[in-house]
């Protein structure tokens, strides 16, 4: 079978498909033949080549990755070959891709952070991902077992199911305390809606710009909701919070957003932001100190959280978000959808 893949040749260029032979996984790399790979929003900053840090400030992501390059984290699949050094795997076995691998060298890799290397090699960030009918994965212990997931979706839970799970984590024992703040429903943040819900007794309180959102949290069993646009909304999430909150997880990630969540900290209150929205946060220094509250920064997860958070999905205990699938071939049309916010639930490529 011929390898096909959707690239750019030049950032913000748009996707076309090349051919040729598949590689020939060597050492202990192993080879995947693409079920299915998410589109993921990231995937339009990484396209575009830049990421918008607020005041007019931009961060590079172009650079760092060979072109033609091919997008995708989200990957689901088949093992289709290994390397000699690749032990235990089993062709044929279908799995999903744990894509944030780092070097395996540095003191971050060795304390299982690799996700956090400086020289990363996630695969569809630095290294061809799937948008493809095959993709390279440099070890099998980054191929987790995802029955009974649906295959469509499970791919999906390497990006946004480990980052929500990281999240919730990153509150410690806070988030099994007392009611959690929740800012932003998106996909992500649904998820750790359901990760907090699966954990805690207390359900969350939750803020959302979209009345539907808020709504479908409600019927969720959120104990209340806000619009941050309300300008009742800060005595409103102090009443509910019975004067603070042990932690907040900030989904959007915007100087609007972030502020809000650190505002309604108690005292020793955490606050983990997550989305990459953008913008600059300004905060009293002293407040810090003070009110002795951390804020925490969140980005995607550990190869063992991505293990725990998948167990907790095979079990049932997540609210699956919907997906979409559509050809490969469309690749560039599902992230055109997605930019212009046409794409309902997670679309998902298939080769
Ligand atoms: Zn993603
Ligand atoms: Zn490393």
């Amino acid at each position: 079978m011929k390898m096909k893949k959707q690239v750019f040749a030049e950032y913000g260029a748009p996707l076309t498909e090349i051919s040729g032979e598949p590689p020939k996984p060597q050492g202990s790399e192993v080879l995947v033949r693409v079920g299915h790979c998410g589109v993921c929003h990231s995937d339009l900053h990484l396209h575009e080549g830049h990421f918008d840090l607020g005041g007019g400030r931009k961060l590079e992501l172009a650079g760092g990755r060979p072109l033609p390059f091919a997008l995708g984290h989200e990957i689901e699949g088949e093992i289709e070959a290994a390397g000699q050094d690749a032990k235990d795997v089993k062709i044929g076995r279908r799995i999903v891709v744990y894509p944030w691998i780092g070097c395996g060298e540095c003191a971050l890799c060795k304390r299982g952070d690799e996700h956090l290397c400086l020289k990363p090699r996630q695969i569809g960030i630095q290294v061809d991902g799937g948008y493809a009918t095959h993709v390279m994965v440099p070890h099998p212990r980054y191929l987790l077992d995802y029955d009974p997931i649906p295959a469509a979706l499970a791919g999906t839970y390497m990006c946004s199911g480990v980052t929500a799970y990281s999240s919730i984590e990153k509150l410690g024992p806070a988030a099994e305390e007392s009611p959690i703040l929740i800012i932003g429903l998106g996909g992500v943040g649904m998820m750790g809606f359901s990760f907090l819900r699966a954990r805690s007794k207390f359900a969350p309180v939750v803020v959302d710009i979209d009345p539907k959102k808020r709504e479908h949290a409600l019927a969720n069993g959120a104990a209340a909701a806000f619009d941050p646009n309300d300008p009742a909304t800060r005595k409103g999430l102090m009443a509910a919070s019975n004067g603070g909150f042990a932690g907040a997880v900030d989904f959007v990630g915007s100087d609007k957003t972030a502020t809000l969540g650190y505002g309604a900290l108690a005292k020793g209150g955490k606050l983990v932001v997550v989305g990459l929205i953008g913008g600059e946060m300004h905060l009293s220094v002293p407040t810090l100190p003070l009110k002795g509250v951390s804020i925490i920064g969140n980005y995607v997860g550990s190869l063992a959280e991505a293990k725990a958070m998948l167990d907790l999905v095979r079990k049932g205990k997540v609210a699956p978000i919907p997906v979409s699938t559509r050809p490969l071939s469309e690749a560039q049309q599902a992230l055109d959808d997605l930019k212009a916010g046409k794409t309902v639930g997670r679309a998902v490529l298939v080769p």
